[in-house]
């Protein structure tokens, strides 16, 4: 396929076994279908910033206040980030060096809460990130975490937030998850926060393109801090990024750098700044508007295939069906799923009876099937996949039929 690097390039000359494993890896994506809500496909044009030769650069510190001699280029590419994310998001303040969501969400909640700390997050098995205060993160052992759910029809219950926020009197309440496929009411977490004198920190890591796009309710300018990755709807590269208010984006910046990284990786940022133009654009807005379609029908398609959807339906990227009724578990899903040439993923729903390993259900994104230029029609298709799958029927008859949406929807 066109698609896969030549056999000519330096890589390949020099280290055939690793340039094997990528070029495996660019068949493994050209060839099958991404389901999974947190991945998409960056463009080339970011792809080329990220292989850049600026990788070699240390450039410790800020733009004008950096720790390393000849870091012009770095500081010309970093304000340019800086200034398309502002724009970008409506924003006043942001750092645009953290390597990852989850290391923007420990120097976020370091810098807001201290170490030890009380935090508030919604629980990693109703559909809230590790980094939110799960014991098994540094987030959840570093602070004294409490966590919040959803009700039985997986919708997030203020009542309750409130009630956790009250007992618990946290510094910083964080509102966003991974699974949650409702539109989060910033305001009213807001008003929890304010009333007990906390921080709202919104982490929007999985809806940041739909909101950048104006497809969904910003939260910028109602919460303290939004952190984000900038990888998975956003569609730029691998990393992380923190916007903030004005009056706490000093204390961030410091537990950034240096508090919890030493140099920022130039070229991501030179990734993520080629990503924000691109999200700029009008075509990145009607993107997202058919991201968010493609996800609604999806979901529509799978309930007529008599399928379970938590909440009954999306009004973001992520469908989240419940398989407790199904005769199949989550892990069996994603399995044949994959046999047919799909990758989605098992996921907890919530009063999921079922071990995280197993779990009743599956978490189905659209951002990088809509990135390969899906519609309605191919939508459609991938869910009469999923329904039959689920059903029981054999994975090999629909590898053709996947191989040819593929084909006809090559990569960016
Ligand atoms: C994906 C995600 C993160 C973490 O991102 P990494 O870059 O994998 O560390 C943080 N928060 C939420 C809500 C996420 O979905």
């Amino acid at each position: 396929m066109s698609q896969v690097e030549s056999y000519q390039s330096p890589l390949h000359a020099q280290d055939p076994e690793v340039a094997g494993w990528l070029q495996r890896e660019d068949r493994r994506q050209s060839e099958s279908l991404t389901l999974i809500a947190s991945e998409n496909h960056c463009s080339a044009a970011v792809r080329e910033a990220c292989g850049s030769r600026i990788t070699d650069k240390y450039a410790e510190g800020y733009p004008n206040r950096r720790y390393y001699a000849g870091c012009e280029v770095a500081d010309g590419i970093e304000e340019l980030a800086r200034s398309r994310a502002l724009e970008l998001f409506g924003a006043e303040a942001v750092n645009v060096q953290p390597h990852s969501g989850t290391t923007a969400n420990l120097c976020a909640l370091l810098a807001l809460a201290g170490p030890g700390g009380k935090i508030v997050g919604m629980s990693l098995k109703t559909g809230g990130h590790l980094s939110h205060g799960h014991h098994k993160s540094h987030t959840g052992t570093v602070f004294d975490a409490a966590q919040y759910g959803v009700d039985d029809r997986g919708l997030i219950d203020l009542d309750e937030v409130r009630d956790v926020v009250k007992q618990h009197q946290p510094k910083v309440l964080i509102a966003g998850g991974s699974s949650y496929a409702r539109k989060i009411d910033y305001t009213a977490f807001a008003e929890i926060a304010r009333e007990h004198g906390a921080y709202l920190l919104a982490d929007i890591a999985h809806p940041a393109g739909l909101i950048a796009a104006g497809v969904l309710p910003s939260p910028v300018g109602i919460a303290d801090v939004v952190t984000m990755t900038t990888h998975k709807t956003l569609r730029g590269p691998r990393g992380g990024m923190i916007l903030a208010k004005p009056d706490v984006i000093k204390p961030i910046n410091s537990s950034v750098f240096p508090g919890g990284q030493g140099g920022p990786l130039v070229q991501q940022i030179a990734g993520k700044a080629v990503a924000f133009a691109e999200a700029l654009s009008p075509a990145f807005k009607d993107y997202q508007k058919q991201v968010l379609d493609n996800a609604q029908y999806l979901g529509e398609c799978l309930v007529e295939h008599g399928l379970d959807v938590v909440t009954g339906g999306t009004d973001n990227h992520i469908v989240l069906v419940d398989l407790r009724k199904a005769p199949m578990t989550g892990a069996e899903v994603e399995e044949r799923a994959l046999a047919a040439g799909l990758a989605v993923n098992k996921n907890a729903v919530p009063g999921d009876p079922r071990p995280p390993m197993v779990t009743s259900g599956l978490r189905v994104g659209t951002p990088a099937i809509t990135t390969r230029g899906f519609g309605r029609d191919e939508v459609k298709t991938v869910a009469d996949i999923l329904g039959g799958l689920v059903r029981g029927e054999d994975p090999e008859k629909f590898r053709d039929t996947v191989k040819a949406l593929c084909e006809a929807h090559p990569l960016p």
